[in-house]
């Protein structure tokens, strides 16, 4: 499943192909992701000019100079083609530049969406109405997260998942922020320690910029045909490390908390 530096990756990757660009061709080649397409999405797209790229939690924002803007969310399985050699059964949306490039969203599963949302009314859109600050934004301090916490008896970890409190942190990045910032996932959100808060801000920054660095370092690739954005390879401390060695000497464990698994080093996060 794409987390927030695949998105922002893949954003990235969008801009080299539309930042400025306009679009001359847009197919919608089914009804439906999760939910339908909007109905005017081919009208409101052709013949737009593409005037930024952005990201918000895990969502993508393709802003049109019609005052529009296409936000998309890549589900479990989605990922964008920049210039497939040809269209697949799984491309269920393509634009075309006006220079000739193609982008395909391919979503095999389907669990992905495409809203179009006046850009101007953006923060009011329904998912982003409730989102807290952005891991990688100015929002995101130690004074939020102690106001966030305070008083909470239940596990960092869960406080940590809830959108309302941190927008577009996964289950692998708050295993693994926590682990780099030595907090005991089940400890409870309200009695963690502010120097620990402290930490806790820099790892989860930490931990997302890595990964989006190891993503850019794949945008070499963006440039070559049937060049796929979505999805690289990284390397964790703890997650999916259940038995192997944390670098602190101690053994990583795995426990199940809200129906999803924690990884954590028993030994170095307290
Ligand atoms: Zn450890």
């Amino acid at each position: 499943m794409p987390e927030l530096p695949e998105v922002e990756t893949t954003v990235r990757g969008l801009a080299t192909v539309l930042a400025g660009e306009r679009l001359t061709r847009v197919m919608v080649r089914r009804p439906d992701l999760r939910r339908p397409f909007p109905p005017d999405l081919v009208q409101a797209l052709t013949g737009a000019r593409v005037v930024a790229l952005g990201r918000r939690a895990k969502y993508g924002l393709i802003q049109t100079d019609r005052g529009r803007t296409m936000v998309f969310h890549l589900g479990m399985s989605g990922r964008w083609r920049i210039d497939p050699g040809e269209i697949g059964k799984h491309d269920h949306l393509v634009l075309e530049t006006a220079r000739g490039r193609v982008l395909a969203l391919n979503d095999a599963r389907r669990f992905g969406s495409v809203d179009l949302v006046d850009t101007a009314a953006l923060d009011a859109f329904g998912p982003f109405a409730a989102l807290g600050p952005e891991p990688l934004g100015p929002g995101l301090t130690v004074a939020h997260l102690a106001q966030a916490f305070d008083g909470r008896v239940a596990a960092v970890k869960l406080v940590l998942l809830d959108q309302g409190v941190v927008a577009g942190l996964g289950n692998i990045y708050v295993c693994e922020a926590l682990h780099r910032a030595r907090i005991h996932p089940e400890r409870a959100a309200g009695a963690v320690s502010r120097a620990a808060l402290s930490r806790l801000v820099l790892e989860i920054r930490a931990v997302l910029e890595e990964a989006i660095e190891a993503g850019g370092s794949t945008l070499r690739d963006y440039a070559r045909p049937d060049g796929e954005l979505g999805y690289f390879a990284k390397e964790w401390r703890v997650y999916g490390r259940e038995g192997k060695p944390c670098g602190c000497g101690g053994t990583v464990r795995r426990i199940v908390q809200g129906g999803r698994s924690t990884f954590f080093c028993p030994r170095c996060q307290k």
